[in-house]
């Protein structure tokens, strides 16, 4: 065993003896079983492999085996801002961010939270992130944010939006068509999506914007059925005039009528679940039961670190707490009893892993350990951890038991992106020093009163409701103006 060591690049890696939670078609679960990488692929599993001389050998006895997790929403560019917002609602967000601050977020601001929650992700074993990427004024902006996640070597979807112009505007200048046509890679490690919002203004000015991703052949990711900023009407104009596709990625999805789950389902469309977020911010109760009841195919994401943790076990397990909250709830309230959990910890570990491969388009590469796919794997063992046996129900232990100190080793694409809980090649003490030169930006834009005002919200004199980073005046019965 070299396991203090790392592979050197193209050399062949195996994971020994550990439990592999495949989460294929079938979910099989193989206990006591290798698996080889070769090259940027699973090239083989199997109990005592026979592997090429020199293969660099990672003990994964007592550990689990599992896909890279898939994170399909993360407003990355947020990062350096971690944990101010603990406090917030919504309503402090969309003021903080689309009123006041956002626009103070200079290109290399935007890279340095990029960066950071691009490694945050990957320690934490999250091998895919979507950056919803709202944060962006001008195509510096972009190009910045785009360079920081290619230098993190993760997977990414970057979904371009702009926080000053409405989607029908950035979306269809030269300029960022250009700029798409430049830098999509449109491979498995790199893809793009666009990301807004639809209002549900019956002028449908979002149309142009939805003729830009076609135009693009890009998939859209939006915020929908989030209280008071997007509803019914949204989803309507969408289906109303085709673009609801498979692609199409809904985030959140939680203050919506059977009716446009029904739409959702019908055409093919995905729902992203950011439980903490939901259950924090006031977008509508995190909504996998009525998901579950529409067989809507779900993937998990974070949202974003200024208020919520950054890792998808937290996900996992607010999701089946705020599922199976609801149903007793629902079931007090008749007088019953619920005597079997729906929502099994094994559904949210899919939901994490190939769930978000097929939301993202990518699940002919990644998503499960299977041979020929792409070698994003994650080792969770730890050591020095109790927590870490018994190990006796696998899917159970990923959802409940652990955490991202228990991430061992990561691989993306077959690369050592993190070994021996340890992430490779970063420079954290440099980062530290150009996060503290962000944060030190802001608070000197916002000035010390407004940046303590911001992190310790009182009652807000004006209410607002809708999400301004929408850029309409339309209002509707449940928006601000009414
Ligand atoms: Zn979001």
């Amino acid at each position: 065993m070299n396991n203090h060591h790392l592979p050197r690049s193209g050399q062949p890696i195996v994971f020994r003896n550990g439990t592999v939670v495949t989460m294929d078609a079938s979910k099989q679960v193989h206990r006591n079983t290798d698996v080889l990488v070769i090259g940027e692929e699973i090239a083989e599993m199997g109990p005592a492999l026979e592997v090429p001389e020199g293969t660099f050998e990672v003990d994964a006895a007592g550990g689990i085996v599992m896909p890279g997790m898939v994170d399909t929403h993360r407003h990355m560019w947020q990062t350096a801002m971690r944990g101010y917002g603990a406090d917030w609602t919504l309503t402090q967000y969309f003021v903080w961010y689309y009123l006041e601050h956002g626009k103070s977020f200079r290109p290399e601001d935007i890279a340095v939270g990029n960066l950071l929650s691009a490694w945050d992700a990957l320690d934490a074993g999250v091998t895919t992130s979507v950056d919803w990427s709202h944060g962006l004024s001008t195509l510096d902006h972009a190009e910045a944010a785009l360079d920081a996640l290619e230098s993190s070597g993760g997977r990414f979807v970057f979904a371009p939006g702009n926080i000053f112009a409405g989607p029908w505007e950035w979306s269809t200048s030269t300029d960022f068509k250009n700029f798409v046509g430049r830098r999509n890679k449109r491979t498995d490690m790199l893809k793009f999506q666009l990301a807004f919002d639809v209002t549900g203004d019956p002028a449908f000015p979002e149309k142009a914007a939805f003729e830009a991703a076609r135009d693009l052949d890009l998939a859209v990711t939006t915020h929908a059925g989030v209280w008071g900023a997007s509803n019914d009407d949204g989803i309507r104009l969408m289906y109303e005039n085709g673009f609801m596709t498979p692609e199409t990625v809904y985030v959140h999805a939680a203050t919506l009528s059977s009716d446009s789950y029904q739409r959702i389902a019908a055409t093919g469309g995905s729902v992203s679940l950011s439980t903490e977020s939901e259950q924090s911010c006031g977008q509508g109760y995190p909504p996998s039961w009525a998901l579950r009841q529409h067989n809507i195919p779900v993937s998990l994401s974070i949202d974003t670190s200024v208020w919520f943790s950054s890792d998808l076990f937290t996900a996992m397990r607010t999701t089946l707490g705020a599922d199976r909250s609801y149903e007793h709830m629902k079931a007090h309230e008749k007088g019953d009893t619920v005597t079997h959990s729906a929502l099994r910890a094994e559904k949210v570990v899919e939901w994490a892993t190939r769930g978000g491969a097929a939301a993202l388009g990518l699940d002919h590469a990644v998503g499960s350990i299977e041979k020929g796919k792409k070698a994003d794997i994650v080792l969770l063992k730890n050591d020095f951890s109790p927590t870490s046996f018994p190990m006796i129900n696998p899917c159970g232990h990923i959802a409940l038991q652990a955490g991202r100190g228990d991430v061992q080793t990561v691989l993306v694409n077959g690369r050592v992106v993190k070994h021996n809980h340890r992430l490779v090649g970063v420079d954290l003490e440099a980062m530290r020093a150009k996060v503290a030169s962000t944060v030190e930006h802001l608070q000197s834009v916002l000035g010390e009163e407004a940046w303590i005002k911001g992190m310790n919200p009182d009652i807000p004199e004006t209410k607002i409701l809708d999400n301004p980073y929408t850029y309409t005046d339309y209002r509707s019965s449940s928006t601000r103006g009414h």
